[in-house]
């Protein structure tokens, strides 16, 4: 819980001759959600303009106490709670997963496929050969040159594709580097999961000490 108001006693102290000594709390629900309560404030406490007794809120909405604006992020971060922000970082943390995994077992696909389509030509050949019965001297020598050039091409379209792997593989790596940070400090927290990161609570940088789990 979280108190709000002119007083010093409060988590979140607002310097305002609009705000009451104790103007409101927040407390968190049990689905994760804050619950913003008016504790009988001179000057009402605002939602999105909306004057409040008691109101589930979010980073998006603007809250306001008397004359005072501020966001759920604003009050959350004076008492260095990060909690909101950092269990954003889990959806980062699992698509970056989720598509290494989908870029890695399309590839393989892929390079199968094109390492096979030049066996499939000679299988087209073959079938033709047997067709025509005879067989002409111009299709027995094409029919010979692919054969003999199908593995050379296959390993080389399959090389191919699996050079472009590295390539996709940076780019998603690049940017989970600029989206997996700590919310306070910016700090790169490393290809370890999210949940080695909860058990941990707090930003391990001694400067920050942001707090990631809200308790
Ligand atoms: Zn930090």
């Amino acid at each position: 819980m979280i108190k709000i108001g002119k007083e010093s006693d409060n988590q979140y102290i607002v310097d305002d001759p609009h705000v009451s000594r104790h103007h409101a709390q927040l407390e968190k629900q049990e689905d994760g959600v804050w619950l913003l309560i008016d504790l009988n404030s001179t000057n009402g406490t605002y939602v999105n303009d909306q004057q409040v007794a008691r109101k589930r809120v979010n980073t998006k909405d603007e809250i306001r106490f008397g004359e005072h604006v501020c966001s759920l992020s604003d009050i959350l971060n004076q008492h260095n709670d990060y909690s909101e922000e950092f269990a954003l970082l889990k959806g980062i943390y699992d698509r970056y997963i989720e598509s290494k995994v989908k870029i890695q077992s399309s590839n393989q696909f892929k390079t199968r496929l094109l390492q096979s389509i030049p066996f499939a030509l000679l299988g087209v050949v073959g079938v033709t050969l047997s067709f025509l019965e005879k067989g002409s001297p111009l299709l027995m020598v094409i029919s010979f040159i692919v054969m003999v050039c199908a593995p050379t091409i296959g390993i080389f379209l399959g090389a191919k594709q699996s050079a472009k792997v590295p390539r996709q593989l940076q780019h998603i790596a690049n940017q989970f580097k600029i989206d997996y940070v700590c919310p306070k400090c910016g700090t790169f927290l490393g290809e370890i999961p999210w949940e080695s990161l909860r058990n941990r609570k707090q930003c391990p940088v001694s400067s920050c000490k942001a707090k990631w789990i809200n308790e």
